[in-house]
């Protein structure tokens, strides 16, 4: 099994920059865990604990960051521009990491609805010097993105997902292959993993194609439409695998991997689900805590995957930061409150 994770596939070009690729921000590996057969209902159910990726902020956005911070320190850029939803985790996450690694942080903040858990991101990520440009629609923000950029300025897509963000992911499934290989777990048949803009499970893919596991991506849609997200995640994962240097029948068969589910959507992105609540409850009899826009619709899907199979191993990835959040008071200033509708 070791063997065949590190002789990757058929690549047509060499891989890499010369400069130092990863600025890290946690230990890795992060941890892999059977969850309790009782409390789940089933047997087979396991979790990667990414909530853990790093000490002061994990979850998700934090592999990607580790190579956008290196990408901007090796071009020389001090400053910061992204785009993402007023409460997303993405603004946290790159506030968080980017005032004591030198680089300052503007973004596009664009309205979603209102919950509490983005009501505090927002909060927490203005303590942590991000330097706002509210913007009421999508339609715009992408103009208003380019309006913002100067020589000294590296953007950051949304979400973090792009080519150089999935990386981060390719990265995970090699640390995945080699936790299966030393027998800290089962080779998972899927992992179930929330889908926002793609990047996590599109490197995931590419990642499982090279190390030669046989796992699916499962991605649960947490926003729609599924079709245009589900072309997405395929051409992210596709050109991603160009990126690792895969030849042609590899990349489609990492963009084949991913299994896009719109059945937890619910309202849509940002609106709580029934399942997605009673999946919430389900893991905090666990410990584990969930948000309700990515991780409970996730989890749901994983519960009901894991239940519907009788010997299957299902990993769920979890996404979501658990440290806690800095007890930021106050109230937002008004033109930055109207974002939460
Ligand atoms: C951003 C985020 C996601 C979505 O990841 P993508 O790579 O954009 O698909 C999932 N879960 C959580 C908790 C997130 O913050």
């Amino acid at each position: 099994m070791f063997r065949a994770i590190t002789m990757p596939s058929r690549r047509t070009t060499p891989v890499g920059a010369p400069v130092a690729q990863i600025l890290p921000l946690g230990p890795r590996p992060t941890p892999v865990e059977p969850l309790d057969p009782h409390v789940v209902g089933a047997a087979g159910l396991w979790i990667k604990r990414d909530d853990l990726s790093s000490p002061v902020y994990g979850g998700n956005k934090v592999r990607k960051l580790e190579r956008f911070f290196a990408r901007a320190r090796a071009e020389g850029k001090t400053r910061l521009l992204t785009m993402g939803a007023a409460g997303s985790n993405q603004l946290v996450a790159m506030s968080r990491f980017a005032g004591p690694l030198g680089f300052s942080v503007r973004a596009v903040v664009v309205s979603q609805p209102r919950t509490a858990r983005g009501e505090k991101n927002l909060r927490v990520a203005l303590a942590h010097g991000l330097e706002p440009i509210a913007c009421a629609s999508w339609t715009l923000a992408t103009g208003v993105l380019a309006a913002h950029g100067s020589p000294d300025t590296f953007i950051v897509p949304l979400g973090g997902s792009s080519v150089v963000g999935s990386l981060g992911f390719v990265d995970a499934a090699f640390e995945l292959a080699r936790q299966v290989a030393s027998g800290a777990m089962p080779v998972p048949d899927e992992i179930v993993v929330p889908l926002g803009s793609g990047g996590t499970a599109a490197g995931l893919a590419v990642g499982l194609e090279e190390a030669r596991l046989r796992t699916r991506v499962t991605a649960v849609a947490v926003a729609g439409p599924v079709p245009a997200v589900s072309m997405a995640v395929a051409r992210l994962a596709w050109a991603t695998a160009r990126a690792r240097g895969l030849d042609g029948a590899s990349r489609v068969r990492a963009a084949r991997r991913v299994r896009v589910t719109g059945a937890h959507l619910g309202a849509g992105y940002g609106h709580p689900s029934v399942e997605g609540t009673r999946a919430t409850e389900t893991a905090a009899r666990l410990g584990l805590l969930l948000d309700d826009t990515y991780t409970a619709k996730a989890f749901a899907c994983a519960l009901a995957h894991a239940r519907a199979s009788r010997e299957g191993v299902v990993l769920f990835w979890h996404t979501l930061s658990s440290r806690p959040l800095p007890d930021v008071g106050g109230a937002l200033p008004a033109r930055l409150d109207r974002l939460f509708l």
